[in-house]
Parts: structure tokens; C-alpha cells; sequence
């Protein structure tokens, strides 16, 4: 401690916490708005000697507005922990809610219009329909939803993710990295309570991996928009306000403003080696993103 951390690229840490529009959520014990939270989850996978214990008792609260990293070894829960917390597999025990409502106990049909309408999904295969434009994707879940559209908030989507001359090309006429960015219109046009991205850059190279990136840093610091984003690249994550880290199904500590060198320290103390090169945060096209600066924070 005792180092001043310097200004985020992507955060100025007051407008990230400027959330107005977030309805009926939950509170934390220090008055912030929750977008979700997760209380002693326990997921368990096959029976007898095979058995294997994915999530051994997690508990995390994501405040609304925020942008959070889950980085782990390779087997330690990530994927099945953002599975529990989007509605899209059941702990064995433990409770968790999105937004102020708590999903473990939801019947099947308020689940799937719960995750339609309050979960937004960025996939690292981007899992765009090949046959529509990219507006087509775009707006697709609405459409499916038989949802009125916000037009100004749809084209301001637009305009952040810097699609409005690509509209109307499909998935095959737009790079990784556009694709991408459609996937994440898609996500943010229903103003959803938390946006869930399991590793959004792991199909990218570094260049369209920072504006994706820096897409979603600047969907939390400017539309108030919640981020949980599981990577297992230490530069990914140091675009994020803190990094939750996993080993064997537990959490075992949280870093606070992150930097790529401080993630890569805790990830070799998890057992990961080293790199050969060290991480470095290549600049977005147009972004102000510079080397990441920080402090790091104390494990829980
Ligand atoms: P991570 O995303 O950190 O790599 P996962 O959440 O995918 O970890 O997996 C955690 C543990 O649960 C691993 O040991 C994995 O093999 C196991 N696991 C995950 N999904 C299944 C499944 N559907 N069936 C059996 N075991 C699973």
C-alpha cells in the first residue's frame, strides 16, 4: 500500500459509480446498489469417487455499475460460477440474485424471461445469426421478445460501439473484433441489469481484444451499465475495477484496481506461469487507454 493509484484508462472512479437508473436491486451492508450476488454456492458435478466439487461454497456481491474480472487456473469454477450467477445452471445449494430477485428459486419460465430481459450475454464465439445483418443481431432478442425498441438508446449503442456504417453488413463481412462489438450492442440494448462476458477476447488479437475491451469499460463508466467478465488474461482483467479470483471452487482473493503486473503475481501465486513476454495494454483505436496504473489491493 501506500502508492496513489494514477487515473484508470477507462475509469474516471466517480462516473463509474454514477447509477441512476437501476431499479429494484438488492443493497449492500455499506448502502451501494447490488446488480447481483451469490451466497455459499455449491456445485457439484457426477457422483460418488467421480464426483467434483466446481464451486465449493462461493460468495460475491457484483455492485451495480461496476466492472468485475473472474480469473482462476483453468478448472477452478470460472465458467460454472458465471453460469450459476446468468440463470443458466442450478447450484446444488446456496442462493443467488440478479438484480433484487433471487434466481435459485425462480420456476423455469420467470428464469428464461428473467435472463431475456435483465441478463445481456457476450460469448468469446461471439455467437452471432449468420443469415441477419448486423442490426438484425442487433436488435434480435427484442424482436424475439416482441419488445418495443428505444430508438435514441438503441442508436446511441450504436454510435459507442461504432457500428453505424456496418448495419447492415452480416457477421462473414466484419472482422473478429466488429463482430464482437455487435455481440456487444446486442448485450447492452435492453439496458439489461448485468452483462455476463465469458472471455470476449479470447478469439481476438490484441488490438480489436483492447476495443472490445475498452467497449465495455466504457459501457460501465458512461451508460452506468454492471460487467462480470471471466478471462484468464491478466491485461483483460486489469481493464476491470477489481478481479475476484478462483482456486478449487473458492474464492481466494480480490485485487482492487488492477494491473496487469499485479494480476499476473496473484495468478503465479495460484500456480500459472509466468509469461515470456511480459502483459502489456496495446492502445484501442481512438481510446485514451495507456499502460494500466494502480495499486493493488489486499486479498480478502
Ligand atoms: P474454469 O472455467 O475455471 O476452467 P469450470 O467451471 O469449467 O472451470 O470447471 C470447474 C470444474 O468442474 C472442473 O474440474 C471441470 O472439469 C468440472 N466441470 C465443469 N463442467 C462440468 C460438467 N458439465 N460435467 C462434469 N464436470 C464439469
Amino acid at each position: 500500500m501506500g502508492e496513489v493509484p494514477e487515473e484508470s484508462p477507462c475509469f474516471d472512479l466517480g462516473s463509474s459509480r454514477r447509477v441512476s437508473e437501476v431499479r429494484g436491486m438488492a443493497m449492500t451492508a455499506m448502502g451501494s446498489t447490488l446488480a447481483a450476488r451469490v451466497e455459499g454456492v455449491v456445485k457439484r458435478y457426477g457422483s460418488g469417487p467421480a464426483a467434483v466439487t466446481a464451486l465449493d461454497g462461493v460468495s460475491i456481491e457484483i455492485p451495480a455499475g461496476s466492472f468485475t474480472a473472474v480469473m482462476g487456473p483453468s478448472g477452478s469454477g470460472k465458467s460454472t460460477l458465471l453460469h450459476c450467477m446468468a440463470g443458466l445452471d442450478k447450484p446444488d445449494s446456496g442462493r443467488v440474485w440478479v438484480g433484487g430477485e433471487e434466481i435459485t428459486s425462480m420456476p423455469d419460465r420467470a428464469l428464461t424471461r428473467l435472463r431475456r430481459d435483465r441478463v445481456g450475454f457476450v460469448f468469446q464465439a461471439f455467437n452471432l445469426l449468420p443469415v441477419l445483418s448486423a442490426a438484425g443481431n442487433i436488435t434480435l432478442p427484442a424482436d424475439i421478445a416482441g419488445r418495443g425498441l428505444d430508438r435514441d438508446w438503441l442508436a446511441s449503442v450504436v454510435e459507442t460501439v461504432g457500428l453505424a456504417d456496418r448495419l447492415s453488413h452480416r457477421p462473414s463481412e466484419l472482422s473478429g473484433g466488429q463482430q464482437q462489438r455487435v455481440a456487444i450492442a446486442r448485450a447492452l440494448v435492453s439496458r439489461p441489469a448485468i452483462v455476463f462476458a465469458d472471455e470476449p477476447t479470447g478469439n481476438l488479437d490484441s488490438r480489436a481484444g483492447a476495443e472490445v475491451l475498452d467497449l465495455l469499460c466504457r459501457s460501465v463508466a458512461e451508460f452506468g451499465q454492471t460487467v462480470v467478465m471471466v478471462t484468464h488474461d491478466p491485461v483483460a482483467a486489469s481493464y476491470s475495477q477489481r478481479v475476484v479470483f478462483l482456486a478449487d471452487g473458492q474464492v481466494v482473493g480480490v485485487l482492487e484496481q488492477p494491473t496487469p503486473d499485479a494480476v499476473l503475481d496473484r495468478m503465479r501465486a495460484l500456480g500459472e506461469p509466468r509469461p515470456a513476454t511480459p502483459p502489456v495494454r496495446p492502445a484501442a483505436r481512438g481510446s485514451a487507454a495507456t499502460p494500466a496504473a494502480g495499486t493493488t489491493g489486499d486479498v480478502e
